[in-house]
């Protein structure tokens, strides 16, 4: 639900510093032997200049414009398959109420440009730049960004050290924000962004294959069995009506982190697999044909979307990874221009 903007005490004015520093030495690529990377370093920075030709402060203005909107405002492809489920409820029930009181919040959230809830979930970027790029640069300045939205209420202060509890107030630590690049034959640079929240984080799940229990072997029929037995489990938690994120193959961690890649394609959009794409179809229209419902309350739509690849494995391993998100499915992303301003929205 949409919540109040909090204003950052001194304190965590104090900590954010103390973690953006620790954050940067934690995250930013071991420096290698002086000699062999003085050249190469002085190129990299002149490339990062031309690429992203505005200043500092133009991109971090970009970035917390991200969050903001990330954080207050559900894509297009995602609001029309959110009104499309409200359409197919029965009226007057339990599940057209949800469904409303996701409408209201959603309509809302917009309105106050507010958080849609008040879990603003796990921050994850994902960056789309040319060769020769400057990550180092541009985490730190992602690290900034992310503090300064913290501080205006656009995200909550959501992350805790796992050992203390104790929470650092800005959103910074080791792990966070995630932060993955991407290197592609492109001339600009894209940033994508999602936050994901932790109800729905925790009814993820992998399967090793064959799964003896479930009758599930290692062919797609094993995987659309454990990918229904995961929805079955995730009733009445992780805020549904949600959407799967699938990778088949892979190992425990390629495989998590691709599931969660695959909530980043649109909701309407094709796997160019067959196979896949079938299986994704399958896989909505059965769940949702389960009775689960929004929120588990019963009705119609179980799921709202289902996107799938998949990676190679070892012979000896058969992985099924699940991202489950929920309906608060929370992602942009922009293309930067020439000066650093945000010159498109990916969604
Ligand atoms: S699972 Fe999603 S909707 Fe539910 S509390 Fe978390 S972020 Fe909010």
């Amino acid at each position: 639900m949409a919540m109040k903007k909090k204003p950052m005490k001194k304190a965590a004015k104090k900590a954010a510093k103390k973690v953006a520093k620790k954050a940067v030495k934690t995250t930013a690529k071991k420096p290698v032997a002086k000699k062999a990377v003085k050249k190469p370093i002085k190129k990299a920075t002149a490339k990062t200049t031309k690429i992203v030709g505005g200043s500092d402060a133009d991109l971090k203005t970009s970035l917390v414009e991200l969050i903001r909107v990330t954080s207050a405002e559900l894509p297009d492809d995602v609001q029309k398959v959110i009104l499309e489920a409200l359409e197919r409820e029965e009226k007057n029930t339990t599940a057209e109420y949800a469904m409303n009181i996701i409408k209201a919040n959603i309509d809302l959230a917009k309105k106050k440009s507010q958080p849609l809830c008040q879990d603003t979930g796990t921050v994850l970027f994902y960056v789309y730049h040319p060769v020769g790029f400057n990550q180092s640069k541009f985490t730190k300045l992602i690290q900034d960004s992310v503090v300064e939205a913290t501080k205006k209420g656009y995200l909550r202060q959501n992350s805790v050290d796992s050992l203390t509890g104790e929470n650092s107030g800005v959103n910074l630590g080791p792990g966070h924000p995630s932060i993955h690049f991407h290197e592609y034959n492109g001339a600009s640079v894209k940033v994508k962004l999602m936050l994901k929240g932790g109800g729905c984080e925790n009814v993820g799940a992998q399967y090793s294959l064959p799964h003896t229990a479930l009758g599930a072997g290692r062919d797609l029929d094993g995987v659309r069995k454990v990918i229904l037995d995961a929805v079955h489990k995730a009733q009445g938690k992780g805020c549904g009506p949600g959407v799967l994120g699938i990778c088949i193959g892979g190992d425990r961690g390629a495989g998590y982190i691709e599931s969660k890649e695959q909530l980043l394609r649109r909701l309407d959009d094709t796997n160019s697999v067959p196979s896949l794409a079938e299986l994704e179809k399958e896989i909505v229209e059965t769940s949702n044909k389960l009775g689960i419902g929004p929120m588990g309350f019963g009705g119609k739509t179980t799921l709202l979307g289902c996107k799938v690849s998949a990676l190679n494995r070892l012979p000896a391993s058969f992985f099924v990874s699940i991202s489950y998100m929920c309906w608060a499915y929370r992602r942009q992303g922009i293309e930067l221009g020439d000066k650093n301003q945000i010159k498109k929205w990916l969604y």
